[in-house]
């Protein structure tokens, strides 16, 4: 049987073929709403060398810069803002023969866990039309679960590559800190986030991964790959408080353990004592970055303007008040609270020791075990509108991803199944730079299960 890549590769080579799927994209994504904007890129004209990505199509979250197309962040700020320059994970993926397929809804600025922070329209789970598709990066989670393309981009600040994949049922990689250039994407806390994967295939995404990292000139947090000692087959399970997930989450985690132990793998139980400080920490240094990052939309440069003003302070404030929404203006307002002068120590000074406590106790652990399974989020999917998780219980829930971001980690959402209509799934968490032990034991999990497909999705041997 042909690989997930090669049914890709096999379709999208003339012009016809591409009006086909795009057409027939554009058909399936009516109800679900993952793009913000879909066009595809031309096939590879015969001078071009083929790459290992040879025609292969991309999406893009649209908080990461691709030129000439639009960069909205999810916001009324940069509505119509055209890029000029193209991000540098995105230029090396295109340079390998990727081709842009379109800009993916999200959160506004990535902030949220629902897309449903967007101001530029709704996306939805394509397996149940009531749920959420996950935030921030939904829209890409979304495109990649129904099929629309093999491969798209995110960007994980808490968690918004592995909890829309999670809630999707494809596999989703925040990569360690700095292993993938941020050059073009849109800072929302500079220090927590990268940006990720999403594939329903293990084998593309790690192609794409390693085409994608490495350090480069133009962010100087980037860092070249350095390989950690080859792990053996002792892993770890975090406990959790009983009656703190859902039981389909447990459910997945039981299940992937007993998978990987017929594997050979060796599970022990253990605990994280500071898993509790987690998502304060992580809200407090999120805004803290937050409002800063967000100071230069101020409608004098670029993004929107009011039609009128007194002077420019007057412009800045109309600008950002009619600009942001209610969750970006929360979190500025929170950021600036917690860095007001003489109060740095109490919140911010605080919550950079937590991390520094938190990247202490998982490197002790890394030290005798190759990774660690834990959930993705507490609960499935959840329903549109708040109905069954608020935002405050949306935000405590970030624990289990947050995590990896304060201390920078490489997490892998990984799919294992379906329960009650929706997808479930696991978290691999490994040692800085770890990336294939993650992948190695998201393939060997991937004998028992593969990623099936919701309705309405589309079948790209169909359009051969
Ligand atoms: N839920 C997290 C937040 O709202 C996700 C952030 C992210 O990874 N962009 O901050």
């Amino acid at each position: 049987m042909n690989s997930y890549k090669e049914q890709w590769l096999a379709v999208l080579r003339n012009k016809t073929q591409c009006r086909a799927y795009e057409a027939r994209v554009r058909e399936l994504d009516a109800p679900i709403g993952s793009f913000l904007s879909f066009h595809l890129d031309p096939p590879p004209g015969s001078n071009n060398p083929p790459g290992a990505l040879s025609g292969i199509p991309l999406a893009v979250k649209d908080n990461i810069a691709v030129r000439g197309r639009p960069l909205t962040c999810g916001s009324r700020i940069l509505e119509n803002f055209q890029c000029p320059y193209t991000a540098s994970a995105v230029e090396k993926l295109m340079s390998a023969g990727a081709r842009i397929a379109g800009k993916t809804n999200l959160d506004e600025f990535g902030m949220g866990s629902s897309n449903e922070n967007s101001a530029l329209g709704e996306t939805v789970n394509p397996w149940n039309h009531n749920k959420v598709p996950g935030g921030s990066s939904g829209g890409s989670a979304a495109a990649v679960a129904a099929g629309f393309v093999p491969l798209a981009l995110g960007s994980d600040t808490g968690g918004s590559v592995r909890q829309p994949a999670n809630f999707c049922g494809v596999y989703g990689l925040k990569p360690t800190y700095g292993t993938v250039s941020r050059y073009g994407l849109t800072a929302y806390a500079s220090s927590l986030e990268v940006i990720g994967l999403f594939s329903r295939d293990i084998a593309l995404m790690e192609e794409a991964f390693t085409i994608m990292r490495g350090f480069d000139p133009r962010d100087q947090s980037s860092i070249n790959p350095q390989e950690p000692p080859v792990g053996g087959k002792k892993a770890a399970v975090l406990k959790v408080d009983g009656g703190a997930l859902d039981g389909a989450v447990s459910d997945a985690c039981k299940t992937a353990a007993e998978r990987l132990g017929a594997e050979g793998y060796e599970f022990s139980a253990v605990q994280l004592p500071s898993l509790k400080y987690v998502v304060p920490a992580y809200y407090t240094i999120a805004a803290a970055e937050a409002s800063a990052n967000l100071a230069r939309y101020n409608g004098m440069r670029y993004g929107y303007a009011p039609d009128y003003a007194e002077n420019p302070r007057e412009l800045m404030k109309k600008a950002r008040h009619e600009g942001f929404g209610p969750e970006v203006k929360l979190r500025i307002l929170l950021g600036t609270y917690v860095l007001r002068s003489g109060f740095q120590e109490q919140y911010y000074g605080r919550a950079q020791k937590i991390r520094t406590l938190i990247r202490r106790e998982l490197d002790a652990l890394f030290k005798d075990y190759n990774f660690i399974l834990m959930p993705v989020f507490p609960t499935q999917a959840f329903s549109r509108g708040g109905a069954d998780m608020d935002d405050y219980q949306q935000r405590l829930a970030d624990v289990f991803t947050s995590l990896a971001n304060l201390a920078g980690n490489p997490a892998l959402a990984v799919p294992t199944g379906m329960a009650k209509g929706l997808p479930a799934g696991v978290q691999l968490m490994a040692p800085h730079f770890a990336e294939a032990r993650l992948f190695q034991a998201a393939g060997e999990l991937s004998k028992h299960f593969s990623p099936p497909s919701p309705e309405g999705s589309l079948d790209i041997r169909g359009l051969a």
